[in-house]
């Protein structure tokens, strides 16, 4: 339930639906009449209209899918390391990278780099003398119980002020970021508990006025690995390093792209292209050029 609070924005929502919808997604756009009617519990006072979405919809758990996917690759073969890479040797005219160095001494000679470093991209990119405009950044997410229950699930909705709320099996969860954003220290995941006092508190109590009376349960601090330049991913080969792949910067939605983004990049490496879906308006040129490909309805 990605909600508009401004003709601008419900314009945005409506030209996003018609792609969804081309796509063969059930989005629907819903006036706030619309969607009283089947969520009475928000307050809609200042809302133009909503995009949402019920079929083929859900949540998954991202490690679990991630452990699966480790679980069939070792089936077929692949073989995992635990280390650490620590640096990379290129060639003599430095257009390749010939080895990696672990931590624990041992070299790698390598016909393809991926960098799939999340947070940390930045930093394996510099081995390879590659800079990027990643950085990570804190977002925090809360845990919590309600005095009174809403009588329906709480779809994930997306609040005009960036802050998201949805049901979260017998409890709900809400996060979004702060209002200063730096980038922070790799190893920082220090808690800040006046930003849900301040901030997250007073917009679910605003939209979902049962919320007044609720109870923080937990909470944690996780990075954003967040693409400076228009907050989307950076996907494929570098255009000097030719063997050094990008897989970076997803920013706010890593998770769902994470599927169509690691069989294009297995297609590219094992054919030299994109087959199933063209990815490339993710290539690195347009970080070169400085051209955004912004993505316009995201948290
Ligand atoms: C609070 C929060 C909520 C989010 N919600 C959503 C959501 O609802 N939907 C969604 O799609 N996405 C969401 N995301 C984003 C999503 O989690 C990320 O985009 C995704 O996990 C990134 O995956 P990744 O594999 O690129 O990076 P990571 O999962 O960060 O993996 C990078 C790996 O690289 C390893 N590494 C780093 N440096 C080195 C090195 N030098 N040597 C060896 N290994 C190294 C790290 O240890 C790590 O295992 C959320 C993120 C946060 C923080």
């Amino acid at each position: 339930m990605y909600l508009a609070d401004n003709d601008d924005f419900a314009e945005t929502l409506r030209e996003c639906h018609e792609i969804q919808v081309s796509c063969g997604a059930g989005t629907k756009i819903m006036t706030a009449d619309e969607i009283k009617r089947d969520y009475p519990f928000y307050n809609l006072d200042d809302i133009v209209v909503g995009s949402h979405n019920l079929i083929d919809e859900g949540y998954f758990d991202g490690g679990t899918l991630f452990d699966w996917w480790k679980r069939s690759a070792r089936e077929k073969g692949v073989e995992y390391i635990g280390n650490e890479v620590v640096s990379m040797q290129r060639n003599a005219t430095g257009t390749r990278v010939e080895t990696v160095t672990l931590k624990s001494g041992e070299v790698i000679g390598c016909g393809t780099v991926v960098n799939a470093s999340g947070p940390r991209a930045v930093l394996t990119s510099r081995m390879a003398g590659i800079e990027l405009p990643v950085e990570p950044r804190k977002r925090y997410t809360y845990i919590f119980d309600a005095a009174q229950p809403l009588d329906r699930d709480l779809p994930l909705t997306i609040d005009p002020s960036g802050i998201h709320m949805r049901t979260d099996g017998a409890y709900y969860l809400a996060g979004g970021p702060p209002d200063d954003d730096p980038a922070v220290d790799y190893d920082d995941y220090e808690p800040d508990h006046s930003i849900w006092e301040e901030k997250v508190w007073p917009v679910l109590a605003n939209r979902i006025p049962q919320f007044e009376a609720i109870k923080l349960i937990n909470s944690w601090v996780g990075h954003y690995a967040f693409n400076t330049l228009d907050q989307n991913a950076i996907l494929g080969p570098h255009t000097t390093v030719e063997n050094f792949i990008f897989v970076n910067g997803f920013s706010g939605h890593g998770l769902q792209q994470s599927p169509a983004m690691g069989r294009g990049t297995s297609e590219l490496i094992t054919y030299g292209e994109y087959r199933s879906l063209d990815l490339s308006p993710f290539n690195f040129q347009r970080i070169e050029r400085n051209e955004p490909f912004d993505e316009k309805a995201i948290i």
